[in-house]
């Protein structure tokens, strides 16, 4: 069977020119949306991540503060940092980048942002707003797997979806945004039954699990749609120089003849990621100052 390759990497450009033009907008009203990104300790990765959240704000135009903090930082400093943030009239977006040290409590780190500068939709009021079906923040991620699903498949009502994961950050938010666009949805995790019975029944799997390559050919039916969420390293076993690579939750290759559709990695739903955060960025900014934010039907969730 083709396929379509959903082509997270060129609609996430598309996106970024969208929101940089909605960028220059606000800023003659005299508004110039802030993001401040805090960092405790110094993991390479969230080193990394946080750098390149930063280089893509300036990139927009958007202001951009990074903050670091020590990995012994006691919790109060973090939660005083965060309160100065949230008092910041320069700042409509906060971001904790994580995973936090375990003698802090992220969940009530998460909380403290003020919820109307909640770019990541982690806290506890935008998770409850989102799975009211009312207006929130979204998770970045979720976010981008609907802007491509709706990009590229257009109406998604009545099709049956099986979301293989349920944290707060992917699976869960990814299954009610997809209940919200009238996806009949199924949630499957560790402790599924059968769980490639179970994916055979959907018209289109999220897999956000973090194994890599672990959803094979027997998991798919013919013509499914698969959005791949996963971002996994492993080493690289063919003749190239790079010692690793990354690879998606799907074996891509045997998988993709059965689909009608399917996000490659990297190129998939990675890019999307970073392009909704800075959309989050500007949802906030919209909010804060009470101005509309008139983004397109297709690129909401
Ligand atoms: P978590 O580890 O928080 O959640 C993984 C989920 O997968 C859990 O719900 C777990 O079930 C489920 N799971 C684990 N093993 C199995 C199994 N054998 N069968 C069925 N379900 C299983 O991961 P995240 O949600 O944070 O991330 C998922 C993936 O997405 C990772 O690869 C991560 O790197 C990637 N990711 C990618 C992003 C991007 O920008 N593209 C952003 C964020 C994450 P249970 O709840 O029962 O333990």
């Amino acid at each position: 069977m083709t396929h379509t390759l959903i082509d997270g990497k060129k609609t996430a450009e598309e996106l970024l020119i969208e929101i940089e033009n909605k960028v220059d907008r606000l800023k003659q009203q005299n508004i110039t949306p802030g993001l401040s990104v805090v960092l405790v300790g110094n993991d390479k990765a969230s080193e990394t991540y946080v750098r390149s959240k930063v280089e893509m704000s300036k990139r927009l135009g958007i202001h951009s503060v990074h903050r670091e903090m020590s990995a012994d930082v006691s919790e109060e400093e973090l939660l005083q940092e965060i309160d100065n943030l949230n008092k910041d009239g320069a700042i409509h977006g906060i971001l904790v980048q994580l995973p936090l040290p375990s003698h802090i409590n992220t969940e009530k780190v998460l909380n403290a942002i003020d919820y109307k500068k909640d770019v990541d939709g982690f806290h506890t009021l935008n998770a409850g707003a989102l799975s009211k079906g009312l207006e929130a923040t979204i998770p970045c991620t979720p976010l981008g797997c609907i802007i491509l699903l709706k990009r590229y498949i257009g109406d998604l009502s009545g099709k049956h979806a099986v979301v293989i994961g349920r944290s707060n950050i992917v699976g869960k938010p990814v299954g009610q945004l997809l209940l919200k666009n009238n996806c009949t949805v199924t949630y499957a995790h560790s402790r599924t039954k059968d769980l490639p019975a179970v994916c055979r029944q959907a018209d289109i799997i999220v897999a956000a699990i973090g194994k890599p390559e672990f959803v094979n050919a027997e998991f798919v039916k013919d013509g499914a749609i698969v959005i791949d969420v996963g971002i996994n390293a492993v080493e690289n076993t063919d003749n190239s120089q790079r010692k690793r690579k990354l690879v998606g939750d799907v074996a891509f290759n045997e998988v993709c003849n059965k689909t009608s559709a399917i996000t490659p990695v990297p190129g998939g739903v990675g890019p999307m990621t970073i392009a909704c955060l800075m959309y989050n960025c500007l949802y906030c900014a919209c909010l804060i100052n009470g101005v509309e934010f008139d983004m397109a039907d297709n690129l909401r969730a």
